[in-house]
């Protein structure tokens, strides 16, 4: 830290992304990310993309939010591109909070969000989750706070159902509700629709897990146009060509790809299912999980010496060291060839 360092970052504790390891080849099931390549189209749409590089992107990102708001059914004024959904979310806390409203969150779940808050000096509020590692809705009723909650969440997975997030809403008609729906396509249901009745949600989205861009960082946020227009005012204060040109590319091109990208969610959710039972049968208790990762914890092996033994053996898993989750690992789901692996690895450590 240099001498020159604002007082207030001084003892920021920053977010510390998931390992990605150079050192040599893993089987990669530590940071959500697709085991699928981008599809061939998008492919295609970078490699001509390259020929524009000595143009600024369009800072409106307008083609590819006409194609997103005809595919979401929705109008490009309800649509924000954001470098990666970290950077939605990021400028919303910017956006909507402040000393007097600060951000509620369960104090299980994205460990970005304690990041934001800290970040802008806010009081947050971190809920405690229910002892089967449920989000319990109620508790979010009538807070007077900013609100924002991963549905499905992470690390556990577990999800809310669109009734049970219309009823935090209702109840918190003068606060902004940010549901991070970055896992909502293996198996979850998108509050989307929901942005139409509610002025005061914004739903935000990601191309890093289900479409295999997290190298590109690409997120979307939905709402209506008011709050759309207040991110647009954090983005043009900060960094007008937030998306550049490749990613611009990539994301319409993803869009048009949407069936080669519905069969990976598929391949995915199946790969859980696998993984699931065959952890349950070797003695673990997995979470219910609607993401592309589960959360799992084993009674006579703990979490960290199960993610080190992993580690050793060539396969990269996820261990958090908050003290009510330090049992679990998470897993991200890979191909099936990748399950297969990580089941047989587990066996061997257990035996
Ligand atoms: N929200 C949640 C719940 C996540 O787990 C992640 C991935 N780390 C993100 C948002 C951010 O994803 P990205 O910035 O790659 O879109």
């Amino acid at each position: 830290m240099s001498r020159f360092l604002r007082n207030a970052f001084r003892s920021l504790e920053v977010y510390v992304p998931g390992e990605q390891p150079r050192d040599k080849k893993y089987i990669k099931l530590n940071t959500n990310e697709s085991p699928f390549p981008p599809s061939p189209e998008v492919l295609d749409a970078v490699a001509k993309e390259a020929d524009s590089l000595q143009l600024y992107s369009d800072p409106e990102c307008t083609a590819l939010r006409k194609t997103a708001a005809e595919q979401f059914g929705v109008r490009p004024e309800n649509i924000f591109c954001g470098n990666g959904s970290d950077e939605v979310l990021n400028f919303a806390f910017f956006a909507f909070c402040d000393e007097t409203r600060g951000m509620a969150f369960p104090s299980i779940s994205y460990g970005f969000y304690p990041v934001f808050g800290d970040l802008y000096g806010l009081d947050c509020l971190p809920i405690p989750l229910r002892d089967d590692f449920s989000i319990c809705p109620d508790d979010y009723f009538s807070l007077n706070k900013n609100i924002v909650i991963a549905n499905p969440n992470a690390p556990t997975g577990m999800l809310l159902s669109v009734e049970q997030i219309r009823a935090i809403l209702d109840s918190n008609p003068n606060n902004i509700v940010i549901i991070d729906e970055a896992y909502v396509d293996f198996g979850g249901k998108s509050c989307l629709p929901l942005i139409a009745e509610y002025d005061n949600l914004l739903v935000v989205q990601t191309f890093s897990k289900s479409r295999s861009l997290a190298g590109a960082r690409l997120g979307f946020g939905f709402a209506q146009p008011p709050i759309i227009a207040d991110l647009n005012r954090v983005k043009y204060s900060t960094n007008p060509y937030n998306i550049n040109r490749e990613t611009l590319a990539a994301g319409e091109a993803a869009l048009r790809s949407q069936s080669y990208y519905d069969d990976n969610c598929r391949r995915i959710m199946e790969n859980r299912a696998f993984t699931t039972d065959a952890l349950t049968g070797l003695g673990f208790s997995v979470l219910p999980s609607s993401a592309n990762f589960i959360f799992a914890r084993h009674p006579k092996i703990g979490g960290e010496t199960l993610y080190l033994t992993l580690k050793e053996r060539g396969i990269l898993v996820r261990h958090f060291s908050h003290r009510e989750i330090s049992d679990f690992v998470r897993i991200t789901i890979g191909t099936l060839e990748q399950m297969q692996a990580l089941i047989e690895t587990i066996q061997t450590i257990l035996s």
